[in-house]
């Protein structure tokens, strides 16, 4: 089973580099991702200014898709539509979202 299901997550706010992230949880593992950055244009093209994540942080709605590499196993949100994420942002590979081939039998 390599599927990973993310359903929920917490928001907050992290004032050391003014950002909005998000905490999930993957199987056992936690993980953190920078779901906005103050004053630079994010996800639908806004600017979200710092008191603007404060009041976002715990109440946005974690309904961002998360993708992850079939290849290095790498997850992040793409700020575009799924179909459209050529490369994964870590390894680079256009193979992503591709199972690699496995011998039967
Ligand atoms: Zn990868």
């Amino acid at each position: 089973m390599d599927d990973e299901t993310i359903s929920n997550g917490a928001v907050y706010y992290d004032e050391k580099d003014h950002s909005l992230k998000v905490k999930y949880v993957v199987g056992d593992e936690t993980r953190e991702v920078v779901l906005l950055i103050a004053n630079v244009p994010s996800i639908d093209g806004h600017v979200y200014e710092e008191n603007m994540l404060k009041l976002l942080s715990g109440k946005l709605h974690f309904q961002m898709k998360l993708v992850k590499c079939k290849r290095c196993g790498y997850t992040w949100f793409p700020r575009k539509d799924e179909s459209k994420v050529r490369q994964c942002p870590k390894c680079k590979s256009a193979y992503w979202n591709k199972e690699k081939k496995k011998n039967k039998g």
